[in-house]
């Protein structure tokens, strides 16, 4: 439930103190550890030809040490090797051994220039590295062995990935990264499965000789990921997201977002988030120590989102003790509240799709559709899951009554009927842009594959970028649309930037929002409108039985996303509302920006309200927290639920709640950085 990892430097045997370390996990409580033991340097007197041991090692055993300690503390005890870089003497023997560069040059390595970068996919794992994670679990019977950089950095070109591409495929090594390119495509998957055959060797090799552990590679992620989350999810029996901080322009709640996307996946296996007590910039301040609030609030986000915490540190010899106290903080709080993270599921409605075959042979921009969609839902406090486009059959979209289709752009035909059966069950969709245009394999197809779900057909013509393009919002003077909830004294709005022409095959008895088209945005004296007319509706909503379908033809969740402009945003919160069509599982009212969460527990149910209100909420780092004010929590239970005790966890008070029905609500009188309403049942 609370990690610890302790990463020792090469110069760290008989400098560092372990008792200092025993001490501190002891402190804050953690229950598990991530200790170095080899690969790069090896901590422990390995006997394996080649394997370097610290050249500060002597005769001492820094890993056995921790290891025994860490034991008797009743901790989980897992070991970190990384296999990414190696030394002049195992290239001089095996210079097979090392990742060659796209001119055929082996690669020296870019940031410790004495080194080499090896080959992912040839002999130095299969061979070297699985020796290497023998000896360890032989020696040590540890938990598991965690692989960091287990995959490579950058395509090899060596005489291995060569020849076994060109036997495996029939294709020489790909020379662009066009994923409409045969051979790339052939790569994208052929690097998968020679992982995937790698990963399966070395949790074989493991659990020969200890049966309970596995290996755990350092993978995982969104769209953007190059491995399949799916085949990941089966073959991890717990998974550790390396999301260390934020950086740029990042958003906090990013690191539930990886909760989210491995959730998807993983299913109620424990998934553990990694966070860092210093910065993650491109410069790698890798001995730094980040202003408290900020890796406070990242870690607070990921436990939101089910994510069970991990700090991590570099180096047995501290330069720098600031973050030593604040994570002990968080730890303790998070000891305390066990019970309640321990979660069975989460009660959310809403799904939010994402699809790596897109990321993988459509490209573009897939993140940033997602995250249009993240941050309106944010905002909107609509609590989400994420669902993996591999997944869903109906057993695993039964928790859902709504998914948000973020321009899933490349979907099989198999992928549509899923979905077309997802609406027939009573199921509803909203979905944007080019969703379905293409196939899985990113080839573009006539028309929608979903064309009889949105109602419309692809009029064979795509606007890539609008400049000064509006909305005409349709007020209807008998009913007003649920759609402009919130626009009601718009007349129009903004536009996206790219949208798809599309014929309607049917009328459509509402049109909420038609097309006021570009017109020129200089010279000043130019800019009026030429038509502001068109009746070309611009969202398509229909209801099939209990199912809704609403389509955007246009990018609004990615221009959402670059510009945030309020109006968009209104836009998503009411096409979720619109259809989802059922109470809300959670309606939170107050000020402030909060991520909403609502799980169940075995024996109660949970609502974490993590406060993202912050002049640096959308660039960190995150100064102080800054305290919001009273909020109204009403959060529907399932039927037959009595709750005995509803209490606050941060405030550590009970708290008077009101039952009306289904409906439990009670006011949670302020949140400083994450407080978590706790219904005991
Ligand atoms: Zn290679």
């Amino acid at each position: 439930m609370r990690w610890a990892q302790l990463t020792l430097v090469e110069d760290d045997p008989g400098k560092f103190d372990p008792k200092f370390w025993l001490d501190y996990f002891k402190r804050i409580q953690a229950d598990a550890v991530c200790l170095s033991a080899g690969g790069c340097v090896a901590y422990y007197p390995t006997t394996i030809p080649l394997h370097h041991r610290s050249a500060w090692l002597g005769d001492s055993d820094p890993l056995g040490e921790l290891i025994a300690g860490c034991r008797q503390l009743g901790m989980v005890v897992i070991a970190r090797t990384d296999p990414h870089a190696t030394y002049d003497d195992v290239q001089e023997a095996h210079p097979d051994w090392i990742a060659v560069d796209d001119a055929g040059k082996r690669r020296r390595h870019w940031a410790s220039p004495e080194m080499w970068v090896t080959c992912a996919l040839g002999p130095y794992n299969f061979e070297f590295m699985t020796a290497v994670k023998r000896e360890i679990m032989q020696r040590y019977r540890v938990d598991g062995i965690f692989i960091n950089r287990w995959d490579g950095s950058g395509q090899c070109y060596c005489a291995h990935c060569q020849e076994n591409f060109r036997t495996a495929t029939g294709h020489e090594l790909p020379r662009t990264n066009n994923p409409q390119d045969p051979a790339r495509r052939a790569y994208v998957l052929w690097r998968q499965q020679r992982l995937f055959e790698l990963w399966q060797l070395w949790d074989r090799e493991v659990r020969a000789i200890h049966p309970p552990a596995h290996v755990i590679p350092n993978t995982g992620g969104g769209a953007s990921s190059s491995l399949d989350m799916q085949r990941i999810g089966e073959l991890a029996p717990t998974l550790f997201a390396d999301r260390q901080a934020r950086r740029g322009l990042a958003a906090p709640w990013a690191n539930g977002k990886n909760a989210k996307e491995f959730r998807a996946t993983l299913g109620r296996k424990p998934i553990v988030g990694i966070f860092s007590v210093g910065l993650e910039e491109p410069y790698r301040w890798k001995d730094s120590v980040q202003n408290p609030s900020e890796f406070q609030l990242w870690a607070a986000d990921g436990v939101a989102n089910d994510l069970r915490p991990w700090f991590t540190k570099f180096s047995g010899t501290l330069h720098d003790p600031r973050w030593l106290k604040p994570v002990e903080t968080l730890y303790r709080r998070y000891a305390g509240w066990e019970n309640y993270l321990r979660n069975e599921r989460p009660l959310a409605r809403v799904g939010l799709v994402y699809s790596q075959q897109t990321g993988w042979f459509h490209g573009g921009r897939v993140e940033e559709h997602i995250d249009g969609w993240y941050q309106a839902l944010i905002e909107a406090r609509i609590p989400f899951e994420m669902v993996h486009d591999r997944l869903l059959a109906p057993e695993q979209l039964a928790p859902f009554k709504t998914l948000l289709l973020p321009n899933i752009a490349a979907l099989s035909k198999a992928q549509c009927q899923q979905l077309r059966a997802f609406v027939q069950r009573g199921g509803s969709l909203v979905a944007t842009h080019e969703t379905s245009l293409y196939d899985e394999w990113g080839a573009k197809q006539p028309n929608f594959g979903l064309a009889d779900l949105f109602g419309v057909d692809y009029a064979g013509q795509t606007h890539a970028r609008m400049q000064n393009t509006y909305l005409r919002c349709e007020h209807s003077t008998a009913q007003p649309h649920p759609l402009l909830r919130g626009l009601e004294d718009a007349p129009r709005i903004i536009h996206g930037v790219a949208r798809l022409e599309v014929t309607p095959r049917e009328p459509f008895s509402s049109m909420p929002l038609t097309l006021i088209p570009s017109y020129p945005d200089l010279p000043m004296e130019k800019v009026y409108p030429r038509t502001t007319k068109t009746g070309v509706a611009q969202v398509f909503l229909r209801e099939l039985g209990p199912g809704r379908v609403a389509f955007f033809p246009w990018d609004i969740d990615r221009t959402f996303w670059e510009v945030l402009c309020v109006d968009h945003f209104k836009l998503l919160r009411n096409a979720v509302a619109w259809a989802t069509n059922e109470p809300p599982v959670i309606e939170v009212s107050g000020p402030g920006m909060l991520d909403v969460t609502v799980w169940q527990q075995r024996h109660s149910f949970t609502v974490h309200l993590v406060n993202l209100t912050n002049p640096m909420m959308m660039k960190g780092p995150v100064r102080e927290f800054i305290r919001i004010g009273e909020q109204q929590v009403r959060v529907r239970l399932p039927a037959g639920v009595k709750p005995r005790r509803v209490h606050l966890l941060a405030a550590n008070k009970t708290v008077r709640a009101k039952r009306d029905g289904e409906f439990l609500t009670a006011t949670v009188p302020s949140v400083l950085d994450h407080e978590v309403l706790a219904i005991d049942v």
